[in-house]
């Protein structure tokens, strides 16, 4: 047995594409969670695969501590263009449009291009910098899975490791005992297999020909995102980080001239002699292709997303869990293969360390099949619409409203409609033991129940810094009470705000009943507090004691707990549609999903909220 590799695990992640690297870096934060990460190849990848991050991928990477970097690195999607034939010569291309990527104020973060193998390699450094240390195992292939079905066994699943060289099996094997496996490993999973679930959907694979190069062109929109459709076929320009390279999309099995890529002897040479036809006049020299890939992907969804049988749901708890392309796989046009991977990573995660670390009840993690099955059938269904618009030939004389006739300015209309759902930030999850029914969202119009945390500028009220309100939510796995307070100051014994502040240090509090002892205050339920006065305008030292929580080993205060409104950025009252006379309280999931809105005086219903979630720690 290799040195370092353990027998029992908590968790065992297969695969270290971007779903089992999120979630290993999540569980990593949880340094009391052992786990473990495996992939078949022999190293990192270092080149290729997916490169779009949407907005709220750049939002979850804040959580990790990793978007300053991944913002500065990438290549900002503002704006794309749109070309499609000439009218007067249908042999040139001619530009119909130039639009803004993403609306004003949709998030706070830019749509980023950066490559996959950047991405992961980020998301190993979070893993490294963790408290736990974790670093991935490669060279080993999980060949075989057993579960456990007495239910009696700590460590349920079984999984037999294969030892690879250079991709070659070497004849030697580990088996590892976890409670939980995920299988991150991605469109041919075989986690997926072994508990009996599969991909359905379209018969055929879509095939894409990609290629990252080094190219001199006069084609002037080389340095926007561009998509092109021309009668020769369609092609999809992506600059890419660094200001040189840039990546060409051509769809295959729309190229009109078959005998370019006759037999599926697909080269770069061939790729670029396509994509010059296309974007005739205007030419493009490859002078160095530095990743190219044919890519055959077809629209296809598993059921479920974890080992439990519909019918035995919730009465068993899951034990496997698929994640990313092994229970979605769509075409790359709207760029989100590597997006969802991730964004379903991140749903399983802080549910799998809570129930690991005793936090919450384990029928938490049956929403995530739940969750995040309903997600990708939206994804395909959007994905097939958007295929279509994007692959169907130009006709002449424009849009005729026939469906297979669809003219780039049609395109080009749906593609700004459908940028909420591109930029990752219109997922809505159901109501469910951890999404209340919207009932009261008319007291913070703009933070929809089921959504993410929409954040907003704020100043925080100890130092007078501009932040992100936002940003406080870091990958810790902590629920978090956003109060926005009624008028009142809040030192009044009118104040709503003070009242609720007052409740949550009391005897009933749901920080007393749900906190372990030892561990700080807030680190099951963190509370943030907005203010409607100016910064200047409150003293700190007249903040509720819940909002000067006493932290660590020497019991320091931790000032960061008050905010006020940023005049200069825009009132977040405002922006988000708050009741200024009544406030609200905001309670949103530690993947910053808003989990419910209620009125600041409903303590006991904010209590029993979380009680149907979290475990008594008393
Ligand atoms: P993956 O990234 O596929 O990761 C799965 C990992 O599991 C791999 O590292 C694999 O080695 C490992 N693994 C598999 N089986 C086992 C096993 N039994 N034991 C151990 N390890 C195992 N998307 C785009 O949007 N644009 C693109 O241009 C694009 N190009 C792509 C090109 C290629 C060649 C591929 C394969 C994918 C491409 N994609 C592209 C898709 C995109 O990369 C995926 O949607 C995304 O990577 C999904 O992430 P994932 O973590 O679910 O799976």
């Amino acid at each position: 047995r290799p040195e370092g590799l353990p027998e029992e695990v908590d968790v065992l992640i297969v695969g270290c594409g971007p779903a089992g690297l999120v979630l290993a870096a999540q569980l990593a934060n949880f340094p009391d969670v052992t786990t473990m990460v495996i992939d078949r190849r022999d190293g990192p990848l270092e080149v290729g695969q997916a490169d779009g991050v949407a907005c709220r991928t750049v939002e979850m990477f804040e959580a990790f501590g990793l978007a300053d970097q991944l913002i500065a690195e990438g290549y900002w999607v503002n704006e794309v263009s749109f070309w499609r034939p000439d009218p007067d010569d249908r042999s040139r291309i001619t530009r119909t449009g130039r639009i803004q990527d993403v609306e004003d104020g949709l998030s706070e973060m830019p749509h980023v291009i950066v490559n996959q193998a950047r991405m992961l390699a980020y998301l190993r450094g979070s893993m490294e910098r963790s408290a736990s240390r974790l670093r991935p195992h490669y060279g080993l292939h999980a060949s075989e899975l057993t579960v456990d079905p007495s239910g009696e066994s700590e460590h349920p699943v079984t999984v037999t490791l294969q030892h690879l060289a250079d991709f070659r099996e070497t004849g030697r094997t580990s088996t590892v005992r976890a409670r939980y496996v995920v299988g991150c490993d991605g469109a041919r999973s075989g986690v997926r297999t072994a508990i009996g679930r599969e991909l359905v959907g379209d018969l055929t694979n879509q095939t894409w020909g990609v290629m990252d190069v080094l190219a001199v062109t006069d084609f002037p929109d080389i340095r926007l995102k561009a998509a092109v459709s021309a009668d020769q076929g369609s092609v999809l320009i992506i600059p890419r980080e660094g200001g040189y390279l840039v990546r060409i999309y051509l769809e295959l099995d729309a190229v009109r001239d078959r005998d370019m890529l006759e037999n599926r002897s697909v080269t770069p040479e061939k790729l670029a002699a396509v994509a010059n036809r296309i974007l005739h006049p205007y030419t493009i020299e490859v002078k160095d292709v530095g990743w190219w890939s044919v890519y055959e992907i077809g629209q296809r969804l598993c059921d479920k997303f974890d080992d439990v049988p519909a019918a035995e749901t919730p009465s068993r708890h899951p034990h496997v869990f698929i994640a990313g392309d092994a229970c979605h796989t769509h075409s790359a046009k709207a760029g989100q293969g590597m997006n969802v991977s991730m964004a379903d990573a991140w749903n399983l995660g802080w549910k799998l360390a809570a129930v690991l670390r005793g936090t919450a009840v384990p029928d938490l993690l049956h929403t995530y099949s739940a969750e995040r099955q309903e997600v990708a059938a939206e994804l395909i269904a959007f994905d097939r619409e958007f295929s279509r618009m994007f692959s169907a030939a130009p006709k002449e004389g424009g849009d005729s409203g026939d469906d297979e006739d669809i003219d780039p300015e049609r395109f080009q209309r749906y593609f700004a409609a459908q940028g909420r759902f591109t930029a990752g930030v219109a997922t809505r999850y159901a109501p469910s033991m951890i999404t209340a029914s919207p009932e009261f969202q008319d007291l913070a119009r703009g933070l929809p129940v089921g959504m993410r945390f929409h954040s907003a500028p704020v100043v925080r009220l100890a130092d007078a810094k501009p932040v992100q309100l936002g940003h406080v939510a870091r990958a810790d796995g902590a629920w978090r009470l956003y109060v926005f307070a009624d008028r009142s100051d809040p030192a009044s014994p009118d104040s709503r705000a003070r009242a609720l502040c007052d409740f949550l240090v009391s005897e009933k509090s749901p920080i007393a009943r749900h906190t372990p002892a030892g561990a700080d205050p807030d680190s099951v339920i963190d509370v943030r507090a907005v203010f409607q006065q100016g910064h200047r305008d409150l003293p700190v030292d007249a903040m509720p004691a819940v909002l000067q929580p006493r932290k660590g080993r020497f019991g320091l205060v931790d000032y960061e707990k008050a905010f006020c409104p940023d005049p200069a950025a825009g009132d977040i009252f405002d922006l988000r549609g708050i009741d200024r006379d009544a406030g609200c309280v905001v309670v949103v999931r530690p993947d910053q999903y808003v989990a419910h809105v209620l009125p600041l005086d409903a303590h006991d219903e904010l209590a029993d909220f979380l009680a149907g979630i979290l475990v008594d720690a008393r």
